[in-house]
C-alpha cells in the first residue's frame, strides 16, 4: 500500500449508535389503496422506554376512519399510515429508568403513546383532552424520529412506560386487546356519568365499542337495553348481557321506549338520525356520541328541549382510568369476543365491518407478519 494512498484514507470515527431499527408493519399507502407490508423505523429505547412484541392488535373502525381518511377536517391522514391502537405483547427490552416492566412480562398499549403531562388535563389523568394536543399511536406526529407515529399493525413498538399498561395474566391474551380501546372508551363515560343499579342504558350499535358497552354496563348492574340495525345480533346481544334488544330501524319497537333512558351510549360509525335516539331518554337523561362518523349529524333542538335532555361526547380515556379499567376486567373476567385473524386479511375484515358484520370485534394475530 502506498504512503499516498494511506493518507487519502478517511480517518476512522468511532461507531454512532444506533438510534433506530426496522421493524415489518402493514400500512395504506393512500386512502383507497389495500393494506401491504411495508418496514418501518422504531426508536433504539431510551431510558425510560419499552419496547415490545406484538402478539395481538385489535381492529377498531377508527383505523378504517383514518386509513381512509374519513377525518379530513380534524386529523387527516399521513401516509403511509400504520393503524392500530389496540396492542398487547411482550417486552422484549427495557431502558435503564425502566421501574415498572421487565423483560418478558406482557403488557399492552392503547390509543395514545404520549402528552404534554404538565398541563391541567394531565396532571389530572386525562392525557387523552392533553392542551397540547396527545401523541396518539399513530398518525401524530413522531417527537422521536421524523414523521408521524405508527400503530400497532406491526411486529414491533417502543413506548415511554408512562403510557405502557400492566395486563392481568388471568385473562385471555387476543381478548383483552381490544379493551385498550373499544374497551376503555365505553367504560370511561359509564363512569364519569356514575351509570349503576337502578338504572336504565341503552347501548345503540353492536360492534366493536357497543359489545363491550354492554358487557360494562351489565357488570354495573344496570339494566341493558341493545338499539340494533342488524335483527340477526338479537341473540348474541342478549348473551352479551342485553336484557332486552330492540331493532333500531322499526319506529313502532322504538316508540315503545320512548322516554325510558336514564343514559345511552351511541356507538354508531356511520351516518344515523340521533333524534330518533334522543327521544328514548326520559328528563334530565344525558346520551354520549361515542362514533365518530365522517358527516356530521342533523340535530332537532326539539330533541333536546321536550325533558331538558342533555348530549355528551366522550374520547378514549386516561392512562390510570385505562389501567383502573384493564383491573375491573381481570376482576369480573371480561375480554372481547372477537374474531382471531390473519394481518394479510385485513382488507376483507375492514369490508365487514363496513356491512355492520363484526362478532365482535377482529383481532390480528400479529405473528401471521412473520
Ligand atoms: P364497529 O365495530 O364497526 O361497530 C359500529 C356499529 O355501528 C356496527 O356494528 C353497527 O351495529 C352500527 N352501524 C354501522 N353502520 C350503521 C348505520 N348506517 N346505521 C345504524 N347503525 C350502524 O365500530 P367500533 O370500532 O365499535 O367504532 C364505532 C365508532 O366509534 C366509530 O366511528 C369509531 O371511530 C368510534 N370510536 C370512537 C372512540 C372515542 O374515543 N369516542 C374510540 C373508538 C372508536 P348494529 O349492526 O348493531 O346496528
Ligand atoms: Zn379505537
Ligand atoms: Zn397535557
Amino acid at each position: 500500500m502506498s504512503k499516498t494512498t494511506d493518507q487519502v484514507r478517511p480517518k476512522e470515527s468511532a461507531p454512532t449508535p444506533a438510534t433506530a431499527f426496522a421493524t415489518r408493519a402493514y400500512a395504506a399507502s393512500r386512502p383507497t389503496s389495500a393494506l401491504a407490508p411495508i418496514s418501518i423505523q422504531r426508536r433504539v429505547p431510551g431510558p425510560r422506554d419499552v419496547q415490545m412484541d406484538i402478539l395481538y392488535c385489535g381492529v377498531c373502525h377508527s383505523d378504517l376512519h383514518q386509513v381512509r381518511n374519513e377525518w379530513q377536517g380534524a386529523l387527516p391522514t399521513v401516509y403511509p399510515c400504520v393503524p392500530g391502537h389496540e396492542i398487547v405483547g411482550r417486552v422484549v427490552r427495557v431502558g435503564r429508568g425502566v421501574k415498572g416492566f421487565k423483560e418478558g412480562e406482557i403488557a399492552a398499549v392503547g390509543c395514545m403513546v404520549d402528552s404534554c403531562r404538565t398541563c391541567a388535563e394531565c396532571r389530572e389523568g386525562l392525557e387523552q383532552y392533553c392542551e397540547a394536543g396527545a401523541t396518539y399511536t399513530y398518525n401524530s406526529p413522531d417527537k422521536h424520529l421524523s414523521g408521524v407515529t405508527y400503530g400497532g399493525y406491526s411486529e414491533s413498538i417502543v413506548v415511554d412506560e408512562a403510557f405502557v399498561l400492566r395486563v392481568s395474566d388471568k385473562l385471555e391474551l387476543a381478548g383483552v386487546a381490544p379493551l385498550l380501546c373499544a374497551g376503555i372508551t365505553t367504560y370511561s363515560p359509564l363512569r364519569h356519568w356514575k351509570v349503576g343499579k337502578g338504572q336504565r342504558v341503552g347501548v345503540v350499535g353492536l360492534g366493536g365499542l357497543g359489545h363491550m358497552a354492554v358487557k360494562f354496563a351489565r357488570a354495573l348492574e344496570a339494566e341493558v337495553v341493545v338499539f340494533t340495525s342488524s335483527a340477526s345480533k338479537t341473540a348474541d346481544a342478549l348473551r352479551l348481557g342485553a336484557h332486552e334488544v330492540v331493532p333500531s330501524r322499526d319506529d313502532a319497537a322504538m316508540q315503545r321506549h320512548f322516554a325510558s333512558f336514564d343514559f345511552i351510549l351511541d356507538t354508531v360509525s356511520a351516518e344515523h338520525d340521533l333524534n330518533a335516539t334522543l327521544a328514548l331518554l326520559k328528563r334530565d337523561g344525558t346520551m354520549t356520541l361515542l362514533g365518530a362518523p365522517e358527516k356530521p349529524a342533523a340535530l332537532a333542538a326539539f330533541s333536546l328541549r321536550i325533558k331538558r335532555r342533555r348530549l355528551a361526547g366522550s374520547g378514549i380515556g386516561g392512562i390510570r382510568e385505562t389501567q383502573e379499567m384493564l383491573d375491573f376486567c381481570a376482576e369480573h373476567g371480561i375480554t372481547a369476543d372477537i374474531e382471531l385473524i390473519r394481518m394479510q386479511q385485513i382488507d376483507a375484515a375492514y369490508a365487514r365491518m363496513l356491512q355492520g358484520d363484526v362478532k365482535y370485534r377482529f383481532v390480528i394475530d400479529m405473528t401471521s407478519l412473520k
